[in-house]
Formats: structure tokens, sequence, C-alpha cells
């Protein structure tokens, strides 16, 4: 090590990792899609015995990259269509480059603040987007599991002082009991932070979806009904983790926002909401702006690396009481904007910059151009899988996501998916949609081009013709 000259070091190893990341992404799209790497071979690789003493940063860098290269699935690139996981975009990778040199605590105004107008901004640009009020709050988040938490935090603040309790003095022991409608395909995490707001499961009231998966609003006056004189949240979502279908949120909003109901009205919108940026797909959310709280994953359909969730609520006095603290030491902010006080953290990165710089990039058009575009290409798997033989897909494609089943067999199709991810061509998962296998091809990377789509369907072909041989 030189003491006398750190800086020269500290450049030697970001250099470096600057060409191991562009060697990565130079190679994305041709590299074996799916997970590989043993877990064994890859546990003797990365694992071992923490190490005594220092080396030299560079050789701690290659050894690191050899040693996990093997097993980084290509999530980044083009074919991956796994989950809904969402690319990077190249402007908000360097952006989240300079977020980690920079280093800022994104907390406080006091503590970086240009990253707080940042954020600021990032916020105030989202919202726009998104086509929501203009002066609603927001908070940047982990995920969208954070950012319904945050929601929801809100909501229960507001719903119990609207009956005289203080939730952040007095608890829940004794509160008022609020209820929480949901659909029947809601996310799994929407009973996760019902739990974390010690709201418990069995708060939980279950409206029927359709075919879909949308939340049948015919059945929502009855719930409504049988929760009245209760605080009351209704959890709605744009954009089905398996289908991709909307809720009908501006009826939804209408019976909950009815006079003598007085609901609040969640819109999880983590796969979703991102179709707001564009004309042609904004009916998908039609009345979505009537709602008290949203929830998105800009690390989804915005292509920002993880993690970066966002919050937005039309109750900024709700959000803030839900989530802000103060210590002498942080001080009042005079001309800026504190972070901490719209979610659930405190000292954490400016994970608000990726986002900025996307949009800062992209602009509005940007935006709408990359999301249809996902929207397009899933449109072309559900049109070209159509022709093969014994497809069935079975979702309405409105958005980004297709599920297909083989020769309308569990067996069948399991078969398929695991050809398909063997096959490391394209990287599909599996899912159970109306209690039948089905697999699940989400089109959210912003690489993605009709090339890959076409490959990828021939891919499938194969692995349905590979898998009929098969004995
Ligand atoms: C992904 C997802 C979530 C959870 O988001 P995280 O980013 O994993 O926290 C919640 N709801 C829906 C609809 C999702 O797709």
């Amino acid at each position: 090590m030189n003491a006398s000259s750190p800086g020269r070091e500290d450049a030697l190893v970001l250099r470096r990792a600057f060409e191991h990341a562009c060697a990565y992404l130079d190679g994305v799209a041709e590299r074996p899609v799916g997970p590989s790497g043993a877990a064994a071979e890859l546990r003797a690789a990365i694992g071992g015995p923490l190490p005594e003493s220092p080396i030299d940063p560079v050789a701690a860098l290659d050894a690191l990259v050899a040693a996990v290269t093997p097993g980084i699935v290509a999530t980044a690139g083009p074919r991956y269509f796994g989950f809904v996981t969402g690319g990077a975009l190249p402007i908000s990778v360097a952006a989240d480059w300079l977020t980690a040199a920079w280093d800022q605590n994104a907390a406080a105004h006091v503590m970086s603040p240009a990253l707080s107008i940042v954020e600021e901004t990032a916020g105030r640009w989202v919202t726009e987007l998104l086509g929501l009020p203009a002066g609603v709050s927001y908070g940047f988040v982990t995920g969208a599991t954070m950012a319904n938490w945050t929601g929801l935090a809100a909501a229960r603040h507001e719903l119990l002082s609207r009956t005289g309790w203080d939730v952040e003095a007095d608890g829940l022991t004794g509160a008022p009991a609020i209820s929480v409608i949901v659909g029947e395909e809601r996310h799994a995490t929407i009973d996760l932070v019902v739990r974390y707001l010690g709201l418990g499961t069995n708060a939980i009231t279950v409206v029927p979806a359709d075919a879909q998966g949308r939340l049948d609003v015919g059945a929502l006056p009855a719930a409504l009904e049988a929760t009245r004189g209760r605080p009351t949240i209704v959890c709605a979502q744009s954009g089905n983790v398996n289908t991709g279908a909307f809720d009908p949120i501006g009826a939804i909003c209408d019976l909950a926002h009815a006079p003598d109901v007085g609901a609040w009205v969640h819109v999880d919108g983590a796969v979703g909401a991102w179709v707001a940026a564009v004309a042609e797909r904004r009916h998908l959310v039609v009345g979505w702006n009537r709602a008290d709280s949203w929830a998105t994953d800009a690390h989804k359909g915005l292509n920002v690396p993880y993690d970066c969730g966002i919050v937005l609520c039309a109750h900024p006095e709700a959000h803030r009481a839900a989530c802000a603290w103060i210590a002498p030491y942080l001080g009042a902010t005079v001309d800026g904007r504190d972070n901490h006080h719209w979610a659930p953290e405190s000292s954490r990165r400016a994970r608000a910059l990726p986002v900025y710089a996307a949009l800062a990039q992209l602009g509005r058009n940007g935006v709408a151009e990359m999301v249809d575009r996902c929207c397009v290409l899933a449109s072309r798997f559900a049109d070209r899988l159509r022709l093969v033989p014994g497809v069935e897909i079975c979702n309405d494609v409105a958005s980004n996501q297709v599920l297909v089943r083989f020769d309308d067999s569990d067996t069948r199709t399991a078969a398929v998916v695991a050809a398909v991810q063997s096959s490391g061509e394209c990287w599909m998962g599996a899912t159970v949609w109306k209690g039948r296998a089905a697999m699940r091809i989400s089109v959210s990377n912003w690489s993605t081009t009709e090339a890959d789509v076409d490959r990828s369907v021939a891919a499938i072909v194969r692995a349905v013709a590979a898998t009929k041989a098969a004995p």
C-alpha cells in the first residue's frame, strides 16, 4: 500500500471494476441466461474462512469477480423473462455508480443538499409522469413491499386519527380495529405489510377476482358493507404479477370513497404503475389519481438498478406523521427536504439519483416508449406462441405479462419450462394460475428487441419438440 497516494489506489480498483462491469455487460446478451454454477462449486469459490490480513484491492476484486461470475444470472440481459425483474438502463447504472462513489447519506438535507434536491425533483417528476395530483408526498424505499408498508402506515394513521386515536403515541392495543379489503389476487407482500403494521392478517377481507385476476368490483359493496363503521383500507392492484391485469381502480375509488364509506384506497402498482406514462395505455389506470396512496417499483418497469421502490401519498400530513422522527443532532431543516421523514429508514443511499438520471435522459416520451415497447413485445410473444400446436395463452395480454400452458397439462408445462431454462437461450419462470401450471413470461427489460422475442420463441418451440420426443 502506498500511504502517500491513497487516491491513486482507489482509482486503480475502481477502474478495474469499471473494466469488469463493461466486459460483463458487453457479453451479457450472449451468455447463458439462467442460473448456472452448482451451489457447491460456488460455495467452494466464494466461501472459505474469513481472511486474516489485507491484500491488494485489485487482486481482491479480481478474485471476487472470478469466484462470482459463473453464478451470475443474466437478468441485465435482453432474454431474461423471469419474475418481473426489469433491467437497468445504462444511464441509471452510471448514476448508481456515482451514488456509491459519492456515498451520500440521503437521510437529511444537511447531509447532502444536492441529493436532497435530486430526490425532491425525482419525486415531483414521477408524480407528474404517473398522472398523480401535484403536491402528493413521496418517499424512496427499498422496493414495493416497503412502499406498500408506507402507504398503509399513512392509512393507519389517518383512519385512526379520524376516530380520535393517536396510533403513534398509543399503539394498537385498545384501538378501533382496522379492516383491510383486498382482491383475491393481491400480491403476497400486502399480507406481509398488514402483519408488519400490527393489523394482523385476520383483519383482511378477501374479495373474489375475475379470470384475469382483477378484483371483482361487483363484490366490493358487500365487503364494504360488512366493514361499515370500522376504519377500512381497500388495497387495489395495478398490474398483477402473473397476468399483468389491472383492478378497475376508478370504480373501486367511487365505492370506497362514497361519503358514508370513507375508506382509504391504496394501489399496489409495483408492476403496472408505469403504464400511466403511456398515453395509449392510460385507460388501464383510469381514475387511479383519486386513490389515497400508491406504491411502485422503479427497479421493475423504470429499469433502474435494485433497490428502488417509491411510495406516493395524497395525504402528506398522514404520510409524514407515520414516518417522521426528530433528533436534536439533526437540527431543523431550513430550506430542504429531509427524506427520512417520508420513509421507514433513516440513513440510506441516494436511491433517487438513478431515477432522476433515467428521467433526465429519457424524458416523458422516452419512458413511455420503453414501457410501451415491453408491452408490445409481450403481445408479440403471445401472437407467435399461439401459432404453436398445443400452446394456450392463459391471459389477456394487456401489459407486459404472458402466461403460457402446454398441451393443457401441468407435467408437460413443467417439462417445457425446465427445458427452456436449461437451454440457456432465455429464462422464464413457472407459476400456478387458477390452479393450473403455466410458464410465466415477463417482458420488462429496456434492451429486449423483437429479435430476442423471436429467438426465445424458437427456443420454446425446440423445448416443446424435445420434451415430446423424450420417453
Ligand atoms: C414485486 C411486487 C411487490 C414487492 O415488491 P419488492 O420490490 O419485491 O419489495 C409487491 N407487489 C407487486 C404487485 C409486485 O409485483
